[in-house]
């Protein structure tokens, strides 16, 4: 536990735990008093909390889910928050060409089912799957606030981007609760506010080994090291190239730097799958975002 004196008032470390969205969640925030500590970072949690029930692929009664049923063929308005990070997600999509791709569910729920049991798919699950993937089967329209999807069965995925999201709205929570100085990391991605009072910015700890520091923005890391079932030889990532339906299987490394999470999260998902040679664009179109991939030559 450390101490600082700032402006006559002593700030001390907090830090605190909890899953989250299938994931630890470590809270570190600075606070004059415990309370106010525990009390703000309560509120970040649930804050989380809420954001999962929306957007969660996992939970059966989501309000990501339950579009999933109810928007084949007629337009569905939901919520601002779970239509921003949609909409989002389809930018990032049309950017791409589809290498970030929201609407994966259908193959993301196949590569679960690899993982179970030790086996790839057979090629007409695989295209059946396929058939109900795709960004352009799902249509948005910004003034109603709705979604429609075009294809029965089809399973909207927000794994690649809700994370960093919702370390940009627990942020949000902290300041609301007077707490500026504060770090918050869901798995493989970490946003942070304002530095500790004695350092110009956070060390963050990169899991290749090193370190870095991070104030005031976010940090995400993508890749196939982390996840991923073995079969035939071949590694399969839980990252679906939507080109073949199926897992990468090259070895990978994406970390974004960006001014939020929401952008840091998406973006390291897309560069995973765009590789070293399909950045470019990218980074073009996000210039404030710092966007490096480390890819084992094939
Ligand atoms: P991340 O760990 O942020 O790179 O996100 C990986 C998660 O994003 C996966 O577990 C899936 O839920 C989802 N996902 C998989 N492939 C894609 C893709 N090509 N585009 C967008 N999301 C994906
Ligand atoms: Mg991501």
């Amino acid at each position: 536990m450390s101490f600082v004196r700032m402006k006559g008032e002593t700030l001390r470390r907090f830090a605190y735990t909890q899953i989250r969205m299938g994931v630890d969640t470590p809270i570190v925030v600075y606070a004059a008093q415990e309370a106010q500590a525990v009390e703000a970072c309560r509120a970040a949690y649930t804050r989380i909390s809420e954001l999962e029930q929306q957007m969660s692929d996992y939970r059966v009664d989501s309000e990501l889910n339950l579009l999933c049923r109810d928007a084949v063929g007629r337009w569905r308005r939901v919520s601002r928050e779970l239509f921003y990070v949609l909409w989002r997600a389809h930018r990032l999509a049309q950017q791409t060409d589809g290498a970030f791709d929201p609407t994966v569910g259908a193959l993301v729920r196949l590569w679960r089912e690899a993982r179970r049991t030790g086996q790839l798919p057979d090629p007409q699950t695989l295209q059946a799957a396929r058939a109900r993937s795709g960004y352009r089967l799902m249509e948005l329209c910004l003034r109603r606030r709705a979604v429609r999807l075009k294809v029965e069965g089809m399973q909207l995925d927000l794994g690649g981007i809700a994370k960093g999201y919702a370390c940009d709205h627990a942020l949000r929570v902290l300041r609301r609760y007077g707490i500026t100085r504060a770090l918050i990391q869901m798995g493989g991605d970490i946003a942070a506010g304002d530095p500790p009072p004695d350092a110009p910015a956070w060390r963050i700890a990169l899991a290749e080994g090193g370190e870095t520091t991070l104030a005031r923005g976010a940090l995400s890391t993508s890749g196939s090291t982390e996840q991923f079932v073995e079969i035939g030889g071949a590694r399969y990532a839980h990252i679906i190239d939507p080109r073949t339906g199926l897992g990468l299987t090259r070895l990978i490394l994406a970390r974004v730097r960006a001014r939020d999470g929401i952008t840091a999260d998406s973006l390291a998902t897309a560069a995973a799958v765009l590789g070293k040679s399909g950045i470019q664009r990218l980074q073009r179109l996000y210039k404030g975002a710092q966007i490096e991939v480390w890819e084992q030559a094939s």
